[in-house]
C-alpha cells in the first residue's frame, strides 16, 4: 500500500469515527442525517422539494399547460432556454435557501449546483453555451454574507458542464431593496439600471451564449435586466438556470 493510500484510509476511518461522535444535522430541517446522506442537506429534504413537473416547455422549462405558454412571454427574445429545479416558496426549498443565504452554509451551493447540472437543456443550448455567469450581489451584501451564493452554485455546475464561470462581467451598482414584498412592476423598476458592465466585458461576451445563474427566478426581472445589459454588450444568446421558481407572476 502506498503512503497516499494509507493517509486516505486513515482519513476515512477518522471521518467515520467523527460521524459517530458528532451526528451530523441537516442544515435545512435540523434533524440528524443518515449515513447515506452526502452533503449538508438530508435525503429527506431533497426528496421533499417540489420539482417542476414534466413534460416542460422546451424554452422556459415551465410545466406544460393547455394552450400557449404564458411564462415564455416573460423572457426577452434572445433568451434561448430557462430551467429551474423546484418551486418556491415552499417550506423545504426555503429551508435549503435560507441555510445557503442567511445561515452561512456556503457548501449548500455545491449541493444545489450538482442537481442543477443535471437539468436537461435543448441540444443546441448544450452545444453552444460558452460560460456561466452568476448574478452578482452588490458589494455590501456580498461582504456581509461572505460570498455570492449564485457564484458557488455556478462553480459546481461548471465543474460538471466543463465550461468556465465568468464573474467579472457585471457589477450590481445600487443596493436594490429586497424584492420579496414587491409587485412585478415594482420589481422591474427596482432592478432597472442596477447592473453595469465591468471594463473589458464587451470583449469577453461578444457572440457568446451565456448561462445566467441565480438562486431563484420570481418574475424574471433580475435575470432579464442582467441579460439585457449583456445583450447590449454583444452577447448573442442567454439561458437561465435557477434553483427555485415562483408560481406567481406570469406562470401558467
Ligand atoms: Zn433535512
Ligand atoms: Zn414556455
Amino acid at each position: 500500500m502506498t503512503s497516499g493510500a494509507l493517509v486516505r484510509l486513515a482519513a476515512g476511518a477518522a471521518g467515520q469515527v467523527l460521524d459517530l461522535l458528532l451526528p451530523r444535522i441537516c442544515v435545512a430541517c435540523e434533524t440528524p442525517t443518515s449515513t447515506a446522506d452526502r452533503g449538508m442537506v438530508c435525503g429527506r429534504c431533497w426528496s421533499r422539494i417540489a420539482l417542476l413537473a414534466k413534460p416542460q416547455c422546451q424554452r422556459c422549462g415551465h410545466p406544460l399547460a393547455v394552450g400557449n405558454c404564458r411564462f415564455c412571454d416573460a423572457l426577452p427574445p434572445y433568451v434561448r432556454a430557462a430551467r429551474s429545479l423546484c418551486w418556491v416558496p415552499e417550506a423545504t426549498a426555503s429551508g435549503i435557501l435560507s441555510a445557503l443565504k442567511y445561515h452561512g452554509w456556503s457548501a449548500v451551493g455545491a449541493d444545489i449546483g450538482e442537481r442543477l447540472a443535471r437539468l436537461q437543456f435543448p441540444v443546441d443550448a448544450c452545444r453552444e453555451r460558452a460560460a456561466l455567469v452568476p448574478v452578482p450581489l452588490n458589494a455590501a451584501r456580498e461582504r456581509e454574507r461572505g460570498y455570492n451564493q449564485s457564484l458557488l452554485i455556478a462553480q459546481a455546475v461548471a465543474a460538471r458542464w466543463q465550461i468556465p464561470v465568468v464573474h467579472d462581467l457585471l457589477t450590481r451598482q445600487v443596493a436594490t431593496e429586497t424584492q420579496t414584498r414587491l409587485t412585478p412592476g415594482e420589481r422591474s423598476a427596482n432592478v432597472k439600471d442596477a447592473f453595469a458592465l465591468q471594463p473589458d466585458a464587451h470583449r469577453k461576451v461578444r457572440g457568446q451564449h451565456l448561462v445566467l445563474v441565480d438562486d431563484v427566478l420570481t418574475t424574471g426581472a433580475t435575470l432579464n435586466e442582467c441579460a439585457s445589459v449583456l445583450f447590449e454588450a454583444g452577447a448573442r444568446t442567454m439561458s437561465y438556470l435557477t434553483f427555485g421558481r415562483a408560481r406567481s407572476g406570469t406562470s401558467a
